[in-house]
């Protein structure tokens, strides 16, 4: 009998990349564990590729900047911050990011894809991707990821990148256009980090991801099997710990220091 394939996003294979037990919380054990309070960062960052979104789908002559306030004010989410104040900050804050960032953009460009889902089939994966933007340019595509954390990137953030690696592997084939540079745009910074892939370096994260979802499948066929999940699945402590959903759950996690769920969006850190 052939070998089913593996369903996976870059997210799924990266949560047992980082941590085979963050894995298990949030894919195999059902029902799931409880999550920890959502994390304002995470709120900060979905808020604005959201206006982004929105900013796109309105016609070339209404992408102007006065429309940002609107469209970031229509789909802000608010959890996680620690009060009004703090979330207040966070909007400007925000506001002003986007300000900027549409300030380098032609509102006359129409992208390719804007959060646009490519799915492929490889021999042993069904692989599919939410990208935040994939460009044109000349004759090929690129791969655009929003970044709004506090830290800064490099340029070895979009080389190592797998996620990006597989969106430009998948819109490649998809779309049946050379597509090798991937990008991270940091608002924060009004940076640009980006990596031109070569076809070895993609099958090379191509290759990775297969074997990591080979791990993935033997550790599922040992717990059907009878194995300790514990076992199967093990902790990989470290400093992801203290951001981890699962840190209330999982016995490595409590060794980890506590973090409000606002910390990621401190200025001061
Ligand atoms: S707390 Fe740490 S070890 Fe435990 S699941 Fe999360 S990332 Fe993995």
């Amino acid at each position: 009998m052939p070998e089913r394939l593996f369903v996976c996003t870059p997210s799924k294979l990266a949560a047992y990349e980082d941590c085979p037990r963050r894995y298990r919380y949030s894919y195999v054990d059902r029902p799931a564990p409880a999550k920890g309070p959502a994390w304002a960062h995470n709120s900060l960052g979905a808020s604005v590729h959201t206006a982004l979104r929105s900013w796109y789908a309105l016609s070339p002559d209404k992408r102007q900047p006065e429309v940002l306030v609107r469209l970031l004010r229509a789909t802000w989410v608010s959890e996680g911050y620690r009060d009004g104040e703090q979330e207040r900050a966070a909007f400007a804050r925000a506001l002003a990011w986007l300000e900027h960032y549409i300030g380098g953009l032609d509102p006359l460009d129409e992208p390719v894809g804007v959060e646009r889902v490519v799915a492929v089939k490889t021999a042993t994966l069904a692989l599919s991707g939410r990208v935040d933007r994939i460009d044109r340019r000349g004759d090929e595509l690129v791969i655009v990821d929003y970044k709004t954390g506090r830290a800064g990137l490099s340029d070895d953030d979009a080389r190592g990148s797998r996620a990006l690696a597989l969106y430009a592997y998948s819109a490649e084939r998809v779309f049946r256009r050379r597509c090798r540079r991937v990008e991270l745009h940091h608002l924060p910074t009004e940076t640009v980090s980006a990596h031109e892939h070569t076809e070895e370096s993609l099958a090379r994260h191509l290759s990775r991801a297969e074997a990591a979802a080979r791990d993935i499948v033997a550790a599922e066929r040992a717990v059907a099997d009878g194995d300790d999940p514990d076992q199967a699945f093990p902790t990989a402590p470290g400093s992801l710990c203290s951001w981890c959903d699962f840190r209330r759950t999982c016995p490595a996690g409590a060794e980890a220091p506590t973090r409000e769920p606002w910390a990621g969006v401190l200025r001061d850190g």
